[in-house]
């Protein structure tokens, strides 16, 4: 062997310049580092009332095998998903969490050199997968924190190989109207996989939000992806698909680890999708509580962007880091968003009654003293 090893200089030069993904702080990590026993966690857009029960039943009759290899096909969630949403089964591609189909979207259609089209402050993952590609990456401003769609259509060229949008985005929790995305899709080429990330979908209740999965017959480009980690409850599981065309769903289906989804979360998303009390239970919860975490925070004097998913982004009008980490001293884990361009919003997941009370009365409380 010889000559200097610096593992750096051989990366490629888009991971260089990447940092890791900030998963955001566990509840255990603070309470070590604090000396505390009762920290709430706001910070990663977790359903505060936990899985389904069905989901937590089937786990333990089902945990007698985990010593054998998962359902590499996925039939018995693939049935489930294909009679919610009317599509065959050919049309789903599952992934390991949604951010693995985002991800294998980028690898299956994305040349070197091709260029992707995504909004200013859209969730961190399509600009990931698309680094990891050597994408040109096409960051459109944002209007009044919203992705800009006709903008965003407008940047797409004979060379743009993909278009990622999160209906509503995180951090945000701005939505695009079923009008926008429609003119979008009818103004880019067939050549360009639109992709529409719903991550959030079924905590939406406006009547103008599409639920673009119905307009897959329509656009053959179209890709939608849905998750079970945020109101389905099973974050910790990493379930999430894909729908498309099925030609589509085919090569993504190529470029797909085999087993990216376990045994315990492929059972665990089939009772999730069908528990139909607990999704609206969490839903309501969550509308109930976005008015309350709205009204307090208005009264503190702080600004909230108006949001429809199960987080709102507060705007503190000075860097959010050190009234982060004063939270955190109080046993609240909120969640900077520096890294998406906002260095003095927080974001703030919706928790349960007792959670959001704690949350707003740290606040009032570090506020009336003069700390933040
Ligand atoms: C949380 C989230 C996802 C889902 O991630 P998983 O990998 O399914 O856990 C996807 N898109 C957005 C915008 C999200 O906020």
């Amino acid at each position: 062997m010889s000559g200097h090893f610096d593992a750096y200089q051989l990366a490629c030069s888009g991971i260089r310049q990447l940092s890791p993904y900030d998963p955001g702080l566990p509840i255990e990590e603070i309470e070590r580092r604090y000396s505390i026993h009762d920290a709430i966690k706001l910070a990663s857009n977790e359903n505060p009332l936990g899985p389904s029960p069905r989901a937590l039943e089937i786990i333990r009759a089902r945990s007698e095998n985990i010593h054998r290899y998962p359902d590499g096909a996925g039939f018995e969630l693939k049935e489930a998903i294909a009679a919610r949403h009317g599509v065959a089964m050919e049309q789903i591609c599952l992934g390991n969490g949604s951010n693995d189909v985002l991800d294998m979207l980028a690898r299956v259609f994305v040349e070197p050199g091709q260029n992707g089209v995504i909004s200013k402050h859209a969730f961190v993952v399509y600009y990931l997968s698309l680094v990891y590609v050597h994408a040109e990456i096409r960051i459109i401003d944002a209007t009044h924190y919203r992705h800009d769609i006709a903008a965003m259509a407008a940047a797409v060229d004979e060379n743009t190989a993909i278009v990622y949008i999160a209906n509503p985005n995180n951090p945000t929790g701005t939505w695009s109207s079923a009008a926008e995305l429609k003119a979008l899709l009818d103004q880019v080429p067939r050549s360009t996989i639109v992709v529409i990330d719903e991550a959030y979908a079924e905590y939406v209740v406006e009547a103008d939000y599409p639920d673009c999965t119905t307009w897959l017959k329509d656009y053959p480009n179209l890709v939608v992806t849905r998750t079970f980690s945020k109101i389905f409850g099973l974050a910790g599981l990493r379930v999430g698909y894909a729908l498309s065309s099925p030609e589509v769903s085919d090569l993504l289906n190529r470029a797909r680890q085999p087993f990216n989804c376990g045994s315990l979360g492929l059972a665990a998303a089939v009772q999730a999708l069908q528990d139909e009390a607990h999704v609206t239970r969490s839903r309501e919860l969550n509308l109930a509580q976005m008015q309350v975490l709205g009204t307090g925070f208005a009264e503190l004097g702080y600004a909230t962007i108006e949001s429809v998913g199960n987080f709102v982004c507060v705007d503190l009008e000075k860097p959010a880091l050190a009234v982060h980490e004063e939270l955190l001293r109080c046993g609240v884990i909120a969640r900077p968003i520096g890294g998406y361009g906002m260095p003095n919003h927080l974001r703030v997941s919706v928790g349960t009654a007792q959670e959001n009370q704690r949350l707003l009365s740290e606040f009032a409380r570090l506020k009336a003293a003069g700390v933040i």
